[in-house]
């Protein structure tokens, strides 16, 4: 019982034995007064066995990170030691199976997170790997933690562990990851990713995308032209039709919530606060805020 519920226990006690109300906040004080003053408070006993480690990177990281942060564009912020729950979730609705999901991240880290220094989104991570990696619990370590990277289309470098770097080469090993990056920059206009500028204020977000129960990964290879391009221009004259899509199957009064086009999930109509839409409804996606995709709303025409 909460110490609330125990004076108010007390309180109908003194009242039944005939005292005033004023004597019953008279006794129920002094006694508040008394155990406040005596009883040390539950913080106050707690014990904190705690220290600073002195190895919050060890020599290999730290000499990895010097010149890593020497070959880095300045906008790009390097994180160390990134927990893997903190950059990704499990897109899952039953508890049991999300708890087993989140577990197998939980305790896991990237060595180091690439982010956008204006929205920190995070852009690539960066594992150092020494030579446990080629243990055979760490291979299967390492290739869980490649799989989770890919699928939710993050770039991974994975960088073998050295007494000293070249930054020359080290150079090398990130302009790869930037060349890709690049090729795969017109897709992601396309790409749902593009439509998180909503969410950044920027003035003109992109079109949505169809809704695809399969989400495309931002960062790979061209797959599908832009989809203006592939909608046929007779059906997006076509009454009810949605200009970026095909036709939802819509309900007379609401139209069909559509899946996320960036998880896959399912989407809720939301209005939108602030922002060049403020006011307008939007499809949001159910996993707000760990999921940001959003579908533009098309009221049904008629
Ligand atoms: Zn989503």
């Amino acid at each position: 019982m909460s110490s609330q519920g125990k004076f108010s226990v007390l309180r109908s006690i003194l009242r039944t034995l005939g005292l005033s109300q004023e004597a019953v906040d008279e006794i129920v004080d002094r006694i508040v007064d008394f155990l406040s003053a005596d009883e040390p408070s539950a913080a106050d006993k707690e014990v904190y066995p705690y220290a600073l480690r002195d190895d919050f990177l060890s020599p290999a990281e730290l000499s990895f990170y010097r010149v890593l942060a020497t070959v880095v564009d300045p906008e790009i912020r390097i994180c160390t030691k990134v927990a893997l729950g903190d950059l990704f979730y499990a897109k899952i609705k039953d508890s049991s199976d999300w708890r087993r999901y989140t577990n197998k991240i939980d305790r896991k880290h990237v060595d180091f997170l690439l982010c956008d220094g204006q929205t920190m989104r995070p852009l690539a991570g960066i594992e150092l790997d020494d030579s446990s990696h080629r243990r055979e619990d760490r291979q299967a370590r390492d290739h869980f933690v490649n799989r989770v990277f890919a699928t939710a289309a993050l770039p991974l470098i994975r960088v073998p562990a050295r007494r000293g770097y070249a930054p020359v080469e080290l150079r090398a090993v990130l302009g790869e990851w930037a060349a890709e990056e690049k090729a795969a920059e017109p897709v992601a206009e396309s790409t749902p990713a593009r439509v998180d500028a909503v969410y950044d204020k920027k003035p003109a977000p992109s079109p949505a995308p169809p809704p695809t129960p399969t989400p495309k990964p931002a960062t790979t290879a061209p797959v599908s032209p832009s989809p203006q391009i592939t909608q046929p221009a007779s059906a997006a004259a076509l009454p009810g039709t949605s200009l970026f899509g095909p036709p939802p199957v819509v309900d007379p009064v609401e139209p069909a919530p559509p899946r996320c086009p960036k998880c896959g999930d399912e989407m809720v109509l939301r209005t939108a606060k602030s922002g060049a839409n403020s006011g307008g409804q939007f499809w949001g996606c159910t996993n707000y805020p760990k999921c940001r995709g959003i579908v533009q709303y098309q009221p049904t025409a008629n």
